[in-house]
């Protein structure tokens, strides 16, 4: 199994640091509002890696954090008059399930900023202790030349950093001993949250948060780092020099990095207006679709969403989930329970598409290719099956799928849940035929829609549903 290492620039054998076992850290979103798409693909994308690696056998330790103290979360909670905790609560919440929604498992722990200060100031201390950071003014530096692999991630040169740095250097950070500095703990500002520290009442910097969480619930060494690339420097590359310095070991074995969704061709960005939350994507879509569109171009490569893009994601998640139903149909009416021998050859015939998938997965993950190997196996159950086929075959047909695509987060036991949007879509249709006196067609609908488990109450204010 082959991943590409942000760090050698390379694809690397997976060997984990114990057998059998996978030890990863995801850097989470910062919660101050609903997420937007841009944040669901690297979600989508380390949840089918952590699935894969389940898939083959492994036991996959997975954090991922939400970073719930920041400006951002600061900033909105001044506006709305209300804390910053009642802030990120709220958006953690929705989060929560936007993820479900997505199918993305809940990781093995989601660690908050917030719960885990101590640690934080323990870790400072110790860099402290070390060399490697100072106070000032009640601010701790790191003091970054100390740490000599420091660029290794990013392939920076230090010197070109430097000057690069030295225009950035905003007022009030000439107390540094050197521009390439970055912050550790900063005391607090009127308003905003705070913890005590040995140095100042305030609030940790945003890269020892990952630093110590993954340390706390992973261990001093995890198998793989990863999140979108824009985290490739800074922040990844100071989480390598604050937990190297104080573990004294190489922190992560693989560091992988998603490439950025785009909108039409262009940044997605509020002033824009190209922006999308996932909610807002759930209204017009089952987010299935959007895990499957972001599963169908290499995880790496910049993915660009379009109206066009999503609408050929739907229509190539419905052709799969259509040969599972027709095999559900087959199964129920088959004449016979088992396999013949022809079936069975056939059936050994179908391990290829199995083996395609999971060349297509070793080889980095390519969900792309992993997808195009369902699309034959799909094509290969249409044209293999009828009623004449038996049970057991077809059974073990919807068995081969089913494991493909639990791997992609696809469920393909469609449970004939129907969005909002649709619903009321049939109950207009119901109230315009009943005033056409069609009764019959109004009727229709109500049973339609009772036998997706949607009641329909007539009330003098109108026309009620809920689901059963
Ligand atoms: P943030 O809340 O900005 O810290 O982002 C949370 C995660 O979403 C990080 O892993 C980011 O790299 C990732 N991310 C943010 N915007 C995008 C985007 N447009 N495309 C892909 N990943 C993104
Ligand atoms: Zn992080």
């Amino acid at each position: 199994m082959k991943i590409y290492n942000t760090m050698s620039k390379k694809k690397e054998e997976f060997v984990p640091l114990e057998e059998g076992k996978v030890k990863m850290y995801v850097c989470g979103p910062t919660v101050y509002n609903f997420i937007h798409i841009g944040n669901a693909r690297p979600m989508i994308v380390f949840d089918t890696v952590r699935r894969y690696f389940e898939y083959k056998g492994y036991d996959v330790n997975y954090v991922s954090n939400f970073t719930d103290v920041d400006d951002k979360i600061i900033k909105k909670a001044i506006e709305e008059g209300v804390t910053a905790e009642e802030i990120s609560r709220r958006y953690i919440a929705e989060c929560r399930k936007d993820m479900e929604g997505m199918n993305v498992k809940p990781a093995t722990k989601h660690p908050l900023a917030t719960e885990e200060i101590c640690g934080m100031v323990d870790m400072i201390q110790s860099l402290i202790d070390k060399g490697y950071a100072y106070e000032k003014n009640g601010t701790v530096y790191y003091r970054t030349r100390k740490f000599k692999d420091y660029g290794k991630l990013s392939h920076k040169n230090l010197d070109d950093l430097q000057s690069g740095g030295r225009a950035l250097l905003v007022t009030g950070e000439d107390e540094k001993e050197d521009p390439l500095d970055f912050v550790l703990w900063k005391p607090k500002k009127e308003g905003e949250p705070a913890w005590q520290s040995p140095w100042s009442e305030g609030r940790p910097g945003w890269h020892i948060e990952c630093s110590e969480m993954s340390k706390k619930y992973l261990g001093e060494q995890i198998d793989i780092h990863a999140g979108g690339e824009d985290l490739i420097f800074p922040h990844h590359e100071n989480e390598i020099a604050q937990s190297e310095a104080a573990n004294g070991k190489e922190f992560a074995r693989y560091w992988m990095h998603n490439g950025f969704l785009n909108i039409d061709n262009r940044k997605m960005s509020k002033s824009l207006g190209n922006f999308f939350t996932v909610r807002e994507i759930g209204e017009k879509y089952d987010l299935q679709v959007l895990r499957f569109f972001m599963l169908s171009a290499h995880y790496r490569s910049p993915l660009n969403f379009s109206a066009e893009l999503m609408e050929a994601a739907k229509s190539g998640l419905e052709r799969i989930i259509t040969a599972a139903d027709n095999l559900k149909f087959l199964m129920t009416n088959a004449k016979s329970d088992v396999m013949s021998e022809e079936e069975e050859q056939r059936y050994e015939t179908s391990a290829q598409f199995t083996a395609g998938f999971e060349k297509a997965m070793d080889d980095d993950f390519n969900t792309a290719d992993a997808i195009a190997a369902v699309f034959e196996y799909v094509k290969f159950i249409n044209t293999n099956t009828g009623a004449d086929s038996s049970k057991e075959y077809l059974e073990k047909l919807y068995g081969r799928l089913e494991k493909l695509t639990d791997v992609l987060g696809i469920i393909i036991d469609r449970k004939e849940e129907m969005l909002d949007a649709d619903i009321e879509a049939l109950i207009e249709e119901r109230q315009a035929a009943r005033k056409e006196k069609n009764f019959a067609r109004a009727d229709a609908i109500r049973e339609e829609l009772l036998s997706k488990g949607i009641i329909l109450e007539d009330t003098r204010e109108g026309v009620k549903w809920k689901r059963a």
